[in-house]
């Protein structure tokens, strides 16, 4: 799927609509969801124009990719939910349900998240 930089991500990172950012570095952003499934509920972006993990793992740089899971552990202790425990998931395709089509690890926590996966 080619990048369409349209999407809502792409204008979070032009600065074109507001986030709620918590962390940044040189080739990943963290902000916090709008509609959150946990307490802890933040997402965390390449800077880079990739649709999902599939082009990102394929493509981006090593730098990029440092950055990216960095964030992830980065986010995860100052947030709290290091020691008690998280939860990443990035969507990736039609099969996933992704909405964005631009690569985001979601961080859950701050409760007990149950099961893996939804029985339907
Ligand atoms: P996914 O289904 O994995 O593509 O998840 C997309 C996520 O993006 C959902 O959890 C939405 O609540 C979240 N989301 C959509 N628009 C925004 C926004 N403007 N700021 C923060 N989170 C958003």
């Amino acid at each position: 799927m080619a990048y369409d930089p349209s999407n809502i991500f792409a204008r979070i990172l032009r600065g074109e609509i507001p986030c709620r950012k918590v962390f940044e570095n040189a080739h990943a952003l963290a902000f916090r969801d709008v509609n959150p499934q946990s307490p802890v509920h933040i997402l965390v972006i390449p800077k880079g124009e990739y649709v999902s993990l599939d082009d990102f793992s394929a493509t981006a740089s090593p730098d990029e990719i440092v950055d990216l899971i960095r964030a992830v552990g980065e986010v995860a202790r100052a947030q709290g939910v290091a020691a008690s425990g998280y939860r990443i998931l990035a969507n990736s395709g039609a099969d996933s349900r992704q909405e964005v089509p631009h690569l985001h690890i979601h961080i859950f926590g701050g409760k007990k998240l149950g099961r893996m996966l939804p029985k339907d």
